[in-house]
């Protein structure tokens, strides 16, 4: 287990989180985490950035939507319209807060990688995409479309990127439910910068 011996080795931490989370999130949260880890190998990014940010991703999704609510204006965390039209993704700026505030990370591009880890953003980091893909292809993930999402994420992972993006964007829109203008622009934006 590469999660005991490495970032967030304090124990109380951990159990925090554990405690936070339902056993299915928490156990989404470890494999985030591992799948994070083995693309910041393959990819050459930070393993350390990696596990944190893939562990702290949904730290704050344990808190139902009134808590995440209050806690976003405890955490100054600004809500537009758009974000409130859509809740489940609040828990992403939210959880970049909380956990600089209730896990003590610093580290600037672990708290961007989990800002932006839901709607993702223009202009990411290598870093914020391998988080934004390995929380859509851990191993407990099942949807149509995820296998070819996996292989393409140890081929090329902006190529993979686009392709969550494209996921994303489709499931949405079938369902007839709002896209954040954040995914809008980072489908743009990797298509105009020619990844
Ligand atoms: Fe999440
Ligand atoms: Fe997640």
């Amino acid at each position: 287990d590469r999660s005991v011996s490495r970032g967030l080795g304090d124990v109380y931490k951990r159990q925090k989180l554990k405690s936070t989370l339902s056993e299915k999130r928490y156990k989404h949260s470890l494999g985030v985490c591992d799948e994070a880890v083995k693309l910041a190998e393959k990819y050459g990014a930070d393993t350390e950035k990696a596990y944190t940010a893939g562990i702290l991703h949904d730290c704050a999704k344990g808190y139902d939507t009134d808590e995440q609510i209050k806690l976003c204006q405890k955490y100054g965390v600004v809500l537009d319209d758009i974000t409130l039209a859509c809740k489940p993704v609040i828990h992403a700026p939210l959880g970049a807060k909380i956990a600089k505030a209730e896990y003590g990370v610093n580290d600037k591009d672990v708290l961007d990688a989990i800002m932006c880890h839901t709607v993702a953003k223009e202009n990411m980091s290598l870093l914020d995409k391998i988080i934004y893909i390995a929380d859509m292809i851990e191993p407990m993930r099942d949807f149509v479309g995820v296998e070819e999402l996996r292989k393409a994420a140890y081929e090329n992972i902006d190529m993979a990127f686009i392709l969550g993006l494209k996921q994303s964007i489709v499931f949405n829109a079938q369902k007839n439910k709002i896209i954040h203008p954040n995914t809008l622009s980072a489908w743009n934006y990797m298509l105009m910068n020619g990844k």
